[in-house]
């Protein structure tokens, strides 16, 4: 379902980069709405569409609004420096964003990135085993996982600028997968489109909760935990693809708009 208002409304926006800004909007009012946001930090985001690969522009959202106050036309554009490329009002979050934007140059293949530091996400994070093989969400997440190693909070001495030599080793550390655990920090998920990269971080968030329910009901009970056989493991692996880009992809994400247009449509304006 596609609600693209008038020409009037959208102004010099092409119809292209306004899709990605719904798309984008109501990812931000779904991960406010399962409770994963981190009051206003964090980000989620996406490739301008047809901006130049050497040069690109990213829609991210203004610093200092709530998730669930997220709409299209609110996002702000900015290039790889996160300096808005746009007259505006709003602040954007540099030392946030450069995780975002070093992912975006290393990936032109990725149109959203996606990270979250949900309670259950940062504690899997903090596991020397990382995420285990113990549910069918998690086989899936491990199809395409990588691991990032902490290396503090992204500001200099000034509190102002990011630490952008992070951004190759996050890269190299992220190599071709989907999934990324940022160890002691949280979940970062990527996609192909914003529908993608929220479908991945729905998974991957889910396999973490599911995990720390399972080693909290193991301890208090002294059990142990059955984890997967790994033929299944790859059997997953190998038909993966087919899996995300048809049911999910097609289908979950459209359902998810509805969802949210039932409950505020607010979110494409
Ligand atoms: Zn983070």
């Amino acid at each position: 379902m596609t609600a693209i208002p008038g020409d009037d409304d959208r102004g010099e926006i092409s119809a292209a980069e306004w899709q990605v800004r719904v798309d984008l909007a109501a990812c931000y009012r779904l991960i406010a709405l399962y409770g994963w946001d981190d009051l206003v930090f964090n980000h989620i985001s996406a490739r301008v569409p047809d901006s130049p690969e050497e040069a690109p522009h990213f829609l991210v959202n203004a610093y200092g609004l709530m998730f669930d106050e997220i709409t299209a036309s609110n996002l702000i554009k900015v290039d790889q420096q996160s300096m808005p490329v746009e007259e505006t009002l709003a602040l954007a979050n540099g030392p946030g964003f450069f995780i975002h934007s070093a992912i975006h140059m290393g990936r032109p293949d990725v149109q959203c990135v996606l990270d979250v530091h949900t309670t259950d996400g940062v504690a899997v994070s903090g596991q020397r085993e990382g995420l285990l093989p113990l549910s069918q969400q998690a086989i899936i997440a491990l199809a395409s996982i990588a691991y990032h190693d902490y290396e503090g909070i992204p500001i200099d001495d000034a509190g102002i600028t990011a630490n952008i030599a992070e951004g190759p080793r996050l890269v190299r550390d992220l190599g071709n997968c989907n999934n990324l655990i940022m160890r002691n920090h949280g979940l970062l998920t990527v996609g192909q489109s914003v529908a993608a990269a929220f479908l991945a971080m729905f998974n991957l968030q889910r396999a973490c909760e599911i995990q720390i329910k399972m080693q909290s009901a193991q301890s208090a009970q002294s059990q142990s935990l059955r984890i997967i056989d790994s033929r299944i493991i790859e059997n997953v692996v190998a038909n993966l693809d087919k899996v995300i880009e048809s049911v999910a992809g097609q289908i979950a994400w459209p359902a998810l708009l509805r969802k949210l247009d039932r409950i505020d449509p607010g979110y494409r304006k």
